[in-house]
């Protein structure tokens, strides 16, 4: 089936944009117009799924002590109906709906009140106000740049609330988890509702707006480009910034703080991951101006699969590995006092402390739910283990960092730059945006972008590996990380590939030609 596009695209808005203002007609190379049998069906299986898969992963946790497979077995076999499952989940609670609105009431002030002033004392770091690139329609939007100060008085915050303040106890987010999902989950399907209205009755921008004729698709993948209350608070940057990445830290270390609460220390294994995703985040918020340049921005719409997943998935899923290495097992009417760890050192090879109730040994990963909630369980590498954890961290975030860096640097300085101490070898290539202005680019076929076409997703694959392996060869749940990466990168390095051959069609392929494979060397 192809869904046909809608001709009655509302009127343009002029906002604080450079525009090439000729006519409202639509560029071929921005998101698909045309929907086929396939990505309907994709569509609608991953709205069902979506909300269910990160229910269950939490669920898991929560009630089978990260056991994937146990609430299945034990619905297969009768052990446990899912009214008995349900029934079992934390419900949402007054405080945190009150906490999830203060904080998402306080990213809204840093990122619209506080105009940026990091960049005025911070050597290289580029913020403040900052252009994306051109949108379909020949638009150049303006964005307040401003994500590291809100990273840095957010964390500052944090750190002054844990020792000197203590207006709240650095466990409040795993504390809250369970109710704080169903918050996310108001405000992501909230927001994504809300964008597509817009879309309809006031985009800000008309001739970025997307319209395929299918309900489902439009409310997935969205109908505006680049949707804006106001002058500043663009909902792409904002969402996918904060709440989401800024919490991600956060999240983190209440986790550690609740292994610190249960156990007495934090173990290696949350130090790394602790660690090894800082300074992800950190990252992300130092570049925060290239990531203006990326495919969320430059082309994905701003729908149910940005909004909602940005509210949800990505706070839920990307912090499993902490959530589990911290998971905890407590049976059903006794008291966390009565439970306690087994003092026996841990051996080079102790990721699964028994836990013991009184002198009875529990079993630490049970699949039965023997009406369980979460007791404590740290993972401890051995060094050579968290060493090799490091170092494969370390290696993937720096191909990961080197290879985006060398092409925001060669788009920067338009190819006059070194690359690998030598001048880059380019492709001239060149488009047409909707106006039918003709634009000029060049790809870069030196340093990584030599190597494969996106060698920058293998270091951030290494980095996710890395995470995983933190945690040990328990369980398959922390290892969903790596594999939900291994799809998301492969399936966007596709689409983004079908999307450069649109838009630079032969130019493209002399880049193909150039450098023959996608990811790896060899072998794709
Ligand atoms: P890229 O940064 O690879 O950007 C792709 C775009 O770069 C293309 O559409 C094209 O845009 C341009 N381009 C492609 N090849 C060349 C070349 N040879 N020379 C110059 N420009 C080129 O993709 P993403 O935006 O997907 O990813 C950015 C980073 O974010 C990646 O490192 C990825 O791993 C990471 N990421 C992480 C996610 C997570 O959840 N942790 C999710 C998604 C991404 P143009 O139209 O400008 O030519």
């Amino acid at each position: 089936m192809a869904a046909k596009s809608q001709p009655n695209v509302p009127k343009a808005k002029s906002g604080d944009s450079v525009t090439n203002d000729r006519t409202a007609s639509q560029g071929q190379w921005g998101r698909a117009w045309e929907v086929d049998w396939f990505s309907l069906g994709s569509i609608i299986f991953l709205l069902l799924c979506r909300t269910f898969i990160v229910y269950y992963f939490i669920m898991a946790c929560d009630q089978y002590s990260c056991a994937l497979t146990g609430p299945v077995v034990d619905i297969a076999t009768g052990r446990a109906r899912l009214s008995d499952i349900w029934a079992k989940t934390p419900p949402i609670t007054r405080k945190a709906a009150q906490l999830y609105t203060l904080w998402v009431t306080f990213q809204v002030l840093l990122y619209t009140s506080l105009p940026d002033f990091c960049h005025k004392f911070l050597p290289g770091y580029v913020g403040g106000i900052q252009e994306g690139a051109v949108t379909p329609a020949g638009v150049v939007n303006k964005y307040q740049i401003n994500g590291l100060q809100a990273w840095l008085l957010t964390h500052l915050l944090w750190f002054a609330n844990a020792h000197l303040l203590s207006w709240f106890s650095p466990t409040i987010i795993f504390d809250n988890w369970i109710p704080l999902l169903w918050c996310a989950n108001i405000l992501g399907y909230a927001v994504s509702t809300f964008a597509m209205v817009k879309g309809y009755f006031f985009p800000t921008s008309a001739r970025d707006c997307k319209f395929t004729g299918n309900f489902f698709y439009n409310y997935m993948m969205g109908v505006e480009f680049n949707p804006r209350i106001g002058k500043w608070f663009d909902f792409k940057l904002f969402f996918n910034g904060r709440p989401g990445i800024v919490a991600w830290t956060l999240i983190n270390l209440s986790f550690a703080a609740k292994q610190r609460e249960l156990h007495g220390h934090v173990t290696n294994a949350m130090v790394l991951v602790n660690v090894l995703q800082a300074i992800y985040v950190i990252d992300f918020f130092w570049n925060e101006t290239w990531y203006l340049k990326t495919i969320d921005i430059c082309h994905d719409h701003f729908g149910w699969y940005l909004g909602w997943g940005d509210c949800v998935w990505l706070p839920y899923l990307y912090t499993l590995q902490c959530f589990y290495s911290q998971k905890r097992t407590l049976r059903q009417g006794v008291s966390e006092a009565e439970l306690r760890f087994d003092p026996r050192p841990p051996g080079p090879r102790a990721h699964t402390p028994v836990l013991s109730l009184g002198k009875a040994p529990l079993d630490p990963f049970p699949l039965v739910p023997q009406g369980l909630y979460l007791v404590y369980h740290p993972v401890q590498l051995s060094t050579p283990h968290a060493v090799g954890v490091l170092l494969l961290g370390l290696v993937g975030y720096y191909i990961f960092r080197v290879a985006n860096h060398q092409k925001d640097l060669f788009r920067r300085t338009d190819g006059r730059c070194l690359i690998w101490g030598k001048k880059p070898k380019v492709i001239e290539c060149s488009y047409t945006s909707a106006d039918g202005q003709r634009h000029h680019s060049k790809l870069l076929v030196s340093g990584f972008w030599g190597v494969a076409r996106h060698f920058n997703y293998v270091g951030d694959l290494m980095g996710s590996l890395a995470y995983c392996l933190a945690c040990g060869g328990g369980h398959l749940l922390p290892y969903f990380y790596i594999i939900y990466m291994a799809i998301l990168l492969t399936h966007r390095c596709l689409r983004d590939e079908h999307r450069c051959a649109s838009k630079y069609g032969r130019d493209w392929e002399r880049y193909t030609a150039a450098v023959p494979y996608r990811l790896l060397p060899g072998i794709f």
